[in-house]
């Protein structure tokens, strides 16, 4: 490492300072931090108790010469950053120079460092800041630095920490998230003598990820990739079924720092738009690199938030490349085995440590590239011509009533049959053709039967798949209706449905008027507090009027549409979740078919909700489960 310089006051006063040390685990962060600067390879991070008694670092980095050991220490002190200029591109996790000064003030510190390729290296002890002693000293290359007693001369700041195990907590969630954001170097946490993780360093995403968060976690997830103009995106997003009830497991590292930004975030969740239960929080693990001149790490003193020169780009990056993931996702969820039957299958408790790089990836979870086809955007994609016919049937009146006396299976697929006999003339050949050309190939199946009443039996070669027929069609009419570029068909009903409504529920109905109507609901005023429902979306039953209404109703009530493009989504959602096909009910078979070749095709994969659609089942699944193979 190049040798040390103080920063000139002027280039110090232009540095974000701040606190640097709150407590154990901001002293973890910024020893990491400048091991990884120092180009280790192998870092051990040991705390004991909650931190403030005893953290240790070592790595097997440059390690400092005799002379610049002690003035490490000082304020400003950096090899990192020499002038103003140097500020707008830092390469480097640290550049200010004030962590070594900060923490040495309020502990007692302990070095052992020696420089690559040097004879012997040197031992400082330091104490409130001061050098207690400076020998030559026997130890391997690289560095140690031992922290005792953090806060012992503060009192006050003593008093804040909160207990052992919480702030204990805190630093092992710290070192993680460092290591994390560094795939090539092997970290190594210890607490009270006991290791609590390790990663491989062997450069790989995947196996960092994996050893660090486990794997249900990374079990979960896809492979994210992508590239723009110098901005290169990697890493992995979890699979919408794998939602989560927070936020806690999104990771964001910016050219190896981990960093919390709302515009990356946004990116993230808008991707996952209609795949996720409401309330469940995608989990991520993303690598942005970009050139340093095109980040701004110096906005805040710890470094975790940053400033973006090219939001737009950096948001769009994002965005698209979650999207394609998630488009590209080949594999349905695997299937969930109940927690007996995983132990019986399962024998390896230390599955991961003994687990290949080779059988991790056969697992599905490093999913290769997604093809990168560009995102339909909605302009581009193929409009649904299935549902031309709506003008026509909207005219007759008898088709209606008929229509009200079927089942909704019934009626969906009577009224399919007709649209598609008065569109199949209409439709332009050019447009059939299109329609052809992006029609996916299906692997070839056989659909066994159903179970249950419920879920869909398909042979697929040595793969069995279950299709929740319910969540299926729900998605299937939801994206139906979505891509609806017209006013959706709506239904008169010929005795109109009562409601009674109290004034804040009149007033969220009012407000939502338009949007209802667009989308098939007629609610009039009936005098008072009473209502009723005089037409609603042709898909869904007669019966189901009311609870449809209720249900948009407790949605808005709860706040879930606080924009329009939301209200409409969830209104469609229920639309979509009424008119759809019902556990329980019998299906045909041209509509089991249908269901089928809509899941094969890969375009249904969640219903609107983000359940998964459907399961697999392999060959080696089974035989596990009988214990032909262990
Ligand atoms: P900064 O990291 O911002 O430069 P620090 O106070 O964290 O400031 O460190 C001061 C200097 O001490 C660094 O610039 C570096 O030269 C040296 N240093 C600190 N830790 C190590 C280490 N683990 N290996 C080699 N050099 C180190
Ligand atoms: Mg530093």
């Amino acid at each position: 490492m190049p040798s040390i310089n103080i920063l000139s006051p002027h280039v110090a006063d232009l540095i974000a300072a701040g606190e640097v040390v709150e407590r154990p685990a901001s002293v973890i962060k910024e020893l990491m931090e400048n091991a990884f600067d120092a180009g280790a390879k192998n870092v051990t991070v040991e705390i004991r108790g909650g931190g403030a008694p005893y953290i240790r670092v070592t790595d097997d980095g440059c390690g400092m010469a005799p002379e610049d050991a002690g003035v490490a220490f000082l304020r400003h002190a950096t090899s990192k950053l020499h002038d103003e200029r140097g500020l707008e591109a830092i390469q480097t996790m640290g550049f200010r120079g004030e962590a070594l000064a900060a923490i040495s003030a309020v502990s007692h510190i302990e070095l052992h460092t020696r420089e690559k390729g040097s004879q012997s290296g040197t031992r400082v002890t330091l104490s409130g800041g001061d050098i207690q002693e400076m020998l030559p000293d026997g130890c391997p290359e690289g560095t140690t630095m031992i922290v005792r007693d953090l806060f012992y001369n503060t009192p006050a700041r003593l008093k804040f920490l909160k207990s052992d195990r919480a702030e204990a907590g805190t630093c092992v969630q710290t070192a993680l998230r460092c290591a994390l954001g560094r795939p090539e170097v092997s970290v190594r946490m210890l607490r009270d003598g006991k290791e609590e993780f390790f990663s491989p360093g062997d450069g790989r995403e995947d196996s960092c990820v994996y050893t660090l968060l486990g794997r249900e976690l990374a079990g979960s997830m896809l492979r994210c990739v992508s590239e723009d103009e110098g901005l290169k995106l990697t890493g992995f997003v979890s699979s919408p079924s794998a939602g989560r009830g927070n936020r806690s497991a999104q990771f964001f590292f910016c050219n190896g720092r981990f960093i919390r930004s709302q515009l990356l975030q946004a990116a993230l969740e808008q991707a996952y738009r209609n795949t996720l239960l409401t309330g469940r929080y995608p989990a991520c693990v993303l690598y942005l690199n970009l050139s340093a001149a095109s980040v701004d790490v110096n906005v805040h003193p710890a470094k975790v938030e940053v400033k973006f020169s090219y939001e737009k780009k950096v948001f769009d990056l994002v965005y698209n490349a979650v999207r394609l993931s998630l488009e590209g996702e080949n594999r349905t969820a695997a299937v969930e085995l109940s927690s007996s039957t995983r132990k019986a299958v399962e024998p390896k408790p230390d599955f991961y440590r003994s687990m290949s790089a080779e059988s991790f990836r056969s697992n599905g979870y490093a999913v290769e590239k997604p093809k990168s086809a560009p995102l339909p955007t909605p302009a581009s994609a193929p409009k649904p011509t299935a549902f031309a016919g709506f003008a026509t049937l909207r005219e007759t009146a008898e088709t209606m009533q008929q229509s009200l006396d079927l089942t909704a299976p019934q009626k969906i697929e009577k009224f399919e049959e007709k649209v598609q006999d008065s569109t199949a003339n209409r439709v332009e050949p050019v447009e059939k053709a299109v329609q052809n050309v992006e029609k996916p190939a299906l692997p070839a199946y056989q659909i066994l039967g159903e179970t249950m009443k419920t879920y869909i039996l398909v042979e697929l070669g040595e793969e069995l798949m279950l299709i929740d027929k319910h969540a299926a069609h729900e998605r299937m009419n939801f994206d139906r209706l979505r891509a609806m570029d017209r006013e959706i068909m709506s239904q008169t009903l010929l005795t109109p449905a009562h409601l009674r409504l109290n004034a804040a529920d009149a007033e969220l109905l009012e407000q939502n008027g338009e949007l209802l109507a667009e989308l098939g609901f007629e609610i009039e005023e009936f005098g008072g507090d009473d209502y009723v429902i005089r037409a609603i979306p042709a898909d869904i039953l007669f019966s189901d009027a009311l609870p449809a209404v209720e249900e948009i109703l407790e949605k808005l009530r709860r706040g879930k549409a606080p924009d329009k493009q939301s209200a409409r989504d969830e209104i469609l959602h229920t639309v979509a979740c009424k008119a759809a096909i019902k556990a329980g009910w019998d299906t045909s078979d041209a509509e089991r078919e249908r269901i089928v070749r809509e899941v094969l095709s890969g375009r249904v994969k969640y219903c609107p909700h983000g359940r998964p659609v459907s399961a697999i089942l392999t060959r080696k699944d089974l035989d596990k489960m009988f214990k032909r193979i262990v």
